[in-house]
Order: C-alpha cells, then structure tokens, then sequence
C-alpha cells in the first residue's frame, strides 16, 4: 500500500480537498476507548487532531486561541487521603477557539469549552492543559466526521459539506460556550463528575470510577452544578414534558 502523503503543498489544498477530506470517517485505528462510569468511550488523542488539521487544511492555515479571561474555576469539596491529610479538588473550563484559512479565502472560526478536573493542587497545570485539549478536540469536531463529530454527538450522517461561507451543514455547528456549566458532585462518593458522551448521548459520570459508577442524566443536573434526580414516572406524556423543560443551550459540552 503507497503511503499517503500527509504534508500537501498550500497551494494543492482545495474547496474540494478539503470537503472530501471532511467527510471521511477516522479510521477504527485512530480511535481510542476507555472504560469509565460504567460505560465505554470512543475518542480521538489531541496530536491525531493536529496532525489531520494540517493535512486537511495546511500547515500555519489554522491556528487555537483560549479565551483565558473567561476560564472558569469551581472549588469543589476538599479531599482527604487515607492518612487524614487534605487535598484541593476543583474544575477548569476554558472556552477554545479554532480559526481556519480556507483557500477561497473565508475564515471559519468553531468555539467550544475545555472541561477537566483536578485531584489536588500539584494536577492544576495538568488539568488547565488538558481544558486546552479537549477544548481544540471539542471546535474541531464542528467540523466533521473527520474530526470525530460522531464520537460527540452521534450526528455522523448530518454533516453536509462546506458552504460557500465555509459554515459547515451540521445541526449543531456552532453552539453557544458556556463556561458557567459547573460539574456536580457524586452523591454517593463525593467525587466531582465530567460530563461523558455514550452511546445514548451525553451524562455525568463519576470520577471516582471504577470505585463508584454513579451517573446522572444531563437534564438532572442545573447549571449550579446541583443535582435534582428526575421523577421516576412511567407515564410518556410527563416523560416529554420534562425532557422539554432542560434547555440544551445550557449545556455546551
Ligand atoms: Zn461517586
């Protein structure tokens, strides 16, 4: 098998190029799994996102900037070890900007939040870096299959390519970051939780996994980060009346 060229030259790149690159789905290779809540998750490792930015869209053609001014953090409760010492607990969001040069000379720019938590303060600067990662990964999606859109959102079959204004056809292509989403707490364990995406879509799941592999559905959690368990109620009817209630605007990730 002839091996593919990665770097192509600026001036090779195309609308089309890049379209036909856009549609195509990770190879299974590519694409990593853990193991946590209970569930299992499907996800591309940030290196892989810069090295197909380059080759989709050229080198030094697009370029990530956080929005350190908004970066969020919550304090959540202290840990203690089994020694009876303490350690911070806490959660960084970090709103992430991509901006892409496409060669029809139109600028696309995707925003997205970077979330991750933290177990004691020597994994602060660890956390904040990976706010950076999985923020770059999040806007990178907006664009495609390519970038793992259907690994977030389980939309792979509604991308359309890019219009001539190089806004991208998905549904969802640009929602509104919020960077005030706070992360809830385990009630059963106390951990904080990280807002996961499975197969049936997005939940919090317990950090403290595999020792604890409490969930929460996302419309049972506020924007405050409390919790507020949905009524277990057969009826379908009440079912829709509450699913309508959560404001998916409120929940960016
Ligand atoms: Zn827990």
């Amino acid at each position: 098998m002839p091996s593919e060229k990665i770097k192509k030259q600026a001036n090779e790149i195309t609308m089309d190029f890049i379209n036909t690159k856009l549609a195509e789905k990770p190879v299974k290779e590519n694409i990593k799994q853990r193991a946590l809540g209970g569930k299992t998750f499907s996800y591309l490792e940030g290196w892989y996102i810069k090295q197909k930015a380059n080759e989709i869209f050229g080198v030094g053609n697009w370029g990530v900037k956080c929005v350190w001014e908004q970066m969020k953090h919550t304090q959540f409760t202290i840990g203690k070890r089994q020694d009876g010492s303490q350690y911070a607990r806490g959660q960084y969001a970090v709103p992430v900007e991509i901006t892409v040069n496409l060669p029809n000379k139109v600028v696309v720019t995707h925003a997205d939040i970077g979330v991750t938590a933290y177990n004691g303060e020597t994994n602060v600067e660890t956390a904040i870096k990976g706010c950076v990662t999985d923020g770059m990964k999040r806007a990178f999606s907006h664009f495609g299959n390519s970038f793992g859109l259907s690994l977030y959102s389980g939309e792979e079959d509604s991308i359309q390519p890019l219009t001539p204004s190089g806004n991208a056809g998905s549904k969802n292509s640009t929602p509104t970051p919020n960077p005030n989403q706070v992360a809830p707490t385990c009630k059963a364990c106390g951990s904080p939780m990280s807002l996961r995406t499975g197969k049936f879509g997005q939940f919090w799941g317990c950090n403290g996994y595999p020792n604890c592999k409490t969930t929460y559905q996302t419309n049972e959690v506020a924007k405050d980060g409390s919790y507020n368990p949905k009524k277990q109620d057969n009826d379908p009817q009440q079912d829709d009346s509450l699913e309508q209630k959560v404001n998916v605007e409120d929940i960016p990730f």
